[in-house]
């Protein structure tokens, strides 16, 4: 589902914007309408003249395009979105910096399996996730 919204591995803000763009078949002018910003800003981005975006572009385009704003932020930052989304941790039990235990992560876990705390998601953690 909607995996051609997810960024390519080391794809750009200019052509992860321009191709979602594309694919929904909106214009520049209407992106930029339905995310509440300027129209030459759609097209300054694309151009990959804009490499900083602020809060309220960034959740405006996020809307427009229908994608997380996790997604527009691990293209700016040239994250892999695998590594910032569906990080799932319990504040009691994880020391920032260690691995994340598996079972936080399982679809069903809404609760620590080893204190009952509530499970936490974050949108990303600066950490390698090489055991996930
Ligand atoms: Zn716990």
């Amino acid at each position: 589902m909607n995996t051609f919204k997810t960024p390519q591995p080391s794809e750009s803000l200019s052509s992860y914007v321009s191709r979602i763009r594309k694919k929904l078949n909106l214009t520049q002018f209407e992106l930029a309408d339905a995310a509440g910003i300027h129209g030459r800003s759609v097209g300054k981005i694309e151009r990959g003249l804009t490499v900083k975006i602020n809060r309220r572009t960034l959740q405006g385009l996020a809307i427009a395009l229908g994608v997380p704003q996790e997604y527009l932020s691990a293209v700016i930052k040239g994250e892999e979105v695998s590594q910032v989304r569906g990080v799932k941790f319990c504040p009691q039990c994880w020391n920032p910096g260690a691995a994340v235990d598996r079972m936080w992560s399982h679809v069903k876990a809404k609760f620590c399996y080893l204190c009952g705390t509530p499970i936490r998601a974050t949108a990303r953690i600066a950490v390698s996730w090489c055991c996930l």
